[in-house]
């Protein structure tokens, strides 16, 4: 055989760099399943069936193609992806590897490994599913004191001119943000429309018993999966979400509302993440729908920063900042993890429904990943590793490389940090940390009606967390913020509180930490 070419669980795109000058007739596909990518963070049951499923639908595609596939199934019960690399390497001797680039630094660095274990070359080629190359994103970020998501996207519309007029952005800005920041207010949202679900094949119903039996205890609800598992059925959800979401989705991109888990988002994101759609072909719906007159421009524009925009700007700073960014904890923060991010038992009204559809369904959107969750963790002053570690879990859509930066940097502010480990003002993911009192959550959503704690207390048994903990998070890292262009107000608003507050404040905030209260 010539070249063994390696395709990973997100990788299911058979136009993908791999198979440059792929020849059937010499060359195989070689996949795997193992169980290390299941459990080296506790990974949620619809995660696993996921990537599972999509693989298998993948294989058998590219098997009715008449190629040649290499397929490991979780039954062999092979543990790493190097053991199960190694292994066929020894079997079917090929002269070579090819792997596009991998979303996962270890897995990179695993596959690299077992190459050179045996010898091999490997043929390690750029992901072009991504609008910018690795290379891009370092020739955007040199040079330049401070990284912002907004320059990047700026400059990526222009670049590949998506929603420009000639040399101006459509409508005259470049951001819409100030239109696209609705609540339901009192009434709730209207009737939210119809989400694109696929009923479970043949195939994907062995995969669920599988992972059922598997990882009985990994969170998860198995018996409502319907996510896209192909190509196809990934269009399809695309068609959808354009025609039926998407000319509200500015409007309704941060509301929340108890109980109603997928509002007006486009539950892309793990499709796109394995691969099974092309940013482009997302990007360009979107705005041949608002060219059509069919979505007003905010709702495209809010929605295309999010993939030509944030998406981008994440793989560039994961890729450029690992494997050091893993570590980075600028806020010193040390706390366990509360016990009820796995269970959802907590009588906090807001976290325990965005607990608990995330655990039950592998999903949330991100207002409840930033504002609900990650702040509650980022208040608390739990170890950013330990809140990264439950985000890959949990989700399934986590890959490294998005859900890294956006846990550690976005959510935590945890990546102020030089190389050399001393603080660096901000990070390149956020300018400031994402704080905010219950009040927040109470006007984006209805939680705080149903919940036996009161946004507007920050002191006394029925005071929200969520405002105790702010306060509490100002005082802590007061000298840190006390000159910061963008929390010196915040940190002043302190001053007025008055001592014996403060400590009760403190005491709260440490009863909170130490697991009672709430
Ligand atoms: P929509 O709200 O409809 O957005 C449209 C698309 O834009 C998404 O499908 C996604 O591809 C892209 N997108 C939106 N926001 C971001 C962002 N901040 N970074 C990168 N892409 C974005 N996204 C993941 O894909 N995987 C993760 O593991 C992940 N972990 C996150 C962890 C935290 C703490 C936070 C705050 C955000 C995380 N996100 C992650 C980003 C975002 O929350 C999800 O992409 C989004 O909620 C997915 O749902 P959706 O497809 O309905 O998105
Ligand atoms: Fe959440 Fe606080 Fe509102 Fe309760 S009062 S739902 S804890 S924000």
């Amino acid at each position: 055989m010539r070249h063994l070419v390696i395709v990973l669980g997100d990788q299911l795109d058979a136009a993908s760099s791999a198979f440059d000058g792929f020849d059937p007739a010499r060359d195989a596909l070689w996949m795997a399943e193992v169980a290390e990518e299941s459990t080296h963070v506790r990974s949620s049951r619809v995660r696993s069936a996921l990537f599972l499923a999509a693989m298998r639908h993948f294989a058998a595609e590219r098997r009715a193609d008449g190629w040649t596939v290499h397929y490991t199934s979780l039954d062999a019960g092979v543990t790493t992806l190097s053991d199960a690399l190694a292994a066929d390497i020894t079997r079917l001797r090929p002269a070579g590897l090819v792997l596009s680039a991998p979303g996962d630094w270890r897995v990179l660095q695993a596959l690299r490994g077992a190459g050179k274990a045996h010898g091999l070359p490997l043929d390690l080629r750029d992901d072009r599913h991504f609008y910018a190359t690795v290379r891009d994103f370092a020739a955007h970020a040199k040079g330049r004191k401070q990284l912002r998501m907004e320059y990047f996207y700026r400059e990526m519309r222009q670049r590949h001119r998506v929603l420009m007029d000639g040399d101006q952005p459509c409508g005259g800005q470049w951001n819409f943000d100030a239109d696209n920041r609705g609540s339901f207010g009192a009434d709730g949202p209207p009737p939210v429309p119809p989400r694109a679900g696929f009923a479970p094949d043949a195939l994907t119903r062995e995969v669920l018993v599988t992972v059922a039996q598997r990882f009985p205890d990994h969170p998860g609800d198995l018996s409502a999966f319907d996510w896209p598992v192909t190509r196809d059925q990934a269009l399809q959800a695309l068609r959808l979400f354009v025609d039926e979401r998407l000319p509200d989705f500015g409007r309704w991109q941060d509301a929340m509302w108890a109980g109603e888990p997928w509002l007006w988002h486009a539950h892309l994101s793990a499709a796109l993440n394995l691969k099974l759609l092309n940013p482009r072909e997302v990007v360009t719906a979107a705005e041949a729908a608002y060219r059509a007159g069919r979505v007003p421009l905010a709702s495209a524009e809010g929605f295309i920063r999010q993939v030509l925009g944030w998406r981008e700007y994440v793989r560039g700073i994961y890729w450029t900042q690992m494997p050091g960014y893993l570590d980075r904890n600028a806020l010193d923060a040390h706390a366990p993890l509360p016990a009820f991010y796995w269970t959802g038992d907590t009588d906090m009204a807001c976290l325990r429904d965005a607990i608990g559809q995330t655990l039950r369904l592998g999903y949330a959107h991100h207002i409840q990943r930033l504002m609900v969750t990650g702040l509650y963790a980022l208040l608390l002053g739990v170890d950013p590793n330990q809140v990264h570690a439950w985000y890959l879990a949990v989700y399934v859509d986590a890959v490294e490389w998005v859900e890294l930066p956006n846990t550690l940097g976005m959510s935590q502010y945890a990546d102020g940090v030089k190389a050399d480990g001393r603080p660096a003002g901000a990070g390149p993911m956020a300018s400031k940390p994402y704080i905010a009192t219950g009040q927040y959550i109470a006007r984006m959503s209805n939680h705080c009606a149903g919940c036996r704690y009161r946004p507007d207390r920050r002191t006394g048994d029925d005071a929200c967390p969520f405002t105790t903990l702010y306060w509490d998070f100002l005082a802590r890292h007061e000298a840190r913020f006390a000159r910061h262009p963008r929390m010196a107000l915040q940190v002043k608003n302190l001053a007025r509180v008055p001592a014996p507050e403060r400590a009760a404040i403190a005491a709260r905030a440490d009863a909170l930490r130490r697991g009672s209260g709430a």
